[in-house]
């Protein structure tokens, strides 16, 4: 990785514009690159472009990106703020499921982009951009049937966050998953700040001294504070003890020495 020169993200997206490596290029007429903010915390990932997407060339136009816009304006995160893209940059003809080795071939290109936006959270979107993402990083995968309890449960790996959410379309075509949907993507809000307690937090104090995993600190305090017990404690004034954990159990051996 060292001896190559850094490519762009204009490098990049030049490729994608070009590329004939796949039988979509066949049946596109636009490869659709990633857009948004290049230094966004948080990179949503859909699964490919739609046929509004593929005529004019840009993310998210059609109904799922009205969809995509409510969801958003209801989480108080704007589109300026996050980086979006596709795991296919091409549109897959009559909306048909992505065929493995297109997965293979185009995924390369996000892998890429990863690389050079370099996101602290991954939000895949619905099955195949989550299932991709879960496998690269060799999370186990719930069967099929269960794959929806994926959603919205943050995931922590070496070197990024995962937070899938279902696809905006699943709306459209599910009502009834509506409101889920709507109380997680409300949580990305959460991401883009840490915890405001955090820097007098005692989560923070145990961390430092290494008597806390790490975990706690990135699932919670720089994550998802909102649901933290201690925060919502702290919210309404009630008295909790030092030593207890964002999840709200006790942690005893943490006391030892912690007042
Ligand atoms: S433990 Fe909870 S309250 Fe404390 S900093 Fe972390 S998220 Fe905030």
């Amino acid at each position: 990785m060292n001896g190559e020169s850094k490519m762009t993200i204009d490098d990049l997206n030049q490729e994608i514009k070009g590329c004939h490596k796949c039988r979509l290029s066949e049946t596109r007429i636009n490869a659709i690159c990633g857009e948004g903010n290049q230094n966004a915390k948080l990179m949503l990932i859909a699964q490919a472009p739609g046929e509004n997407e593929d005529r004019e060339g840009k993310m998210f136009i059609g109904p799922s990106g009205k969809v995509l816009d409510e969801l958003l304006r209801a989480s108080g995160v704007k589109r300026e703020e996050i980086y979006m893209t596709n795991l296919i940059k091409c549109m897959l003809p009559k909306y048909r499921k992505p065929k493995q080795d297109e997965i293979e071939i185009c995924s390369e290109y996000l892998l890429k982009e990863m690389e050079i936006i370099n996101p602290d959270i991954l939000i895949p979107l619905g099955y195949y951009a989550t299932r991709y993402i879960f496998e690269n990083y060799a999370i186990p995968l719930p069967p099929r049937p269960e794959f929806y309890t994926v959603y919205g449960r943050l995931v922590l790996t070496d070197d990024r966050k995962i937070f899938p959410l279902r696809h905006p379309a699943a709306a459209l075509y599910h009502p009834s998953v509506e409101e889920e949907m709507l109380e997680n993507y409300r949580r990305m809000r959460f991401f883009l700040t840490d915890c405001k307690w955090y820097p007098v937090c005692p989560m923070k104090r145990y961390y430092e001294e290494g008597r806390l995993d790490k975990r706690w600190i990135e699932l919670y305090c720089r994550g998802d504070w909102g649901n933290c017990v201690r925060y919502r404690m702290e919210e309404s004034g009630e008295p909790h003890p030092d030593w207890m954990l964002p999840d709200g159990s006790v942690d005893e051996r943490l006391r030892e020495g912690g007042l």
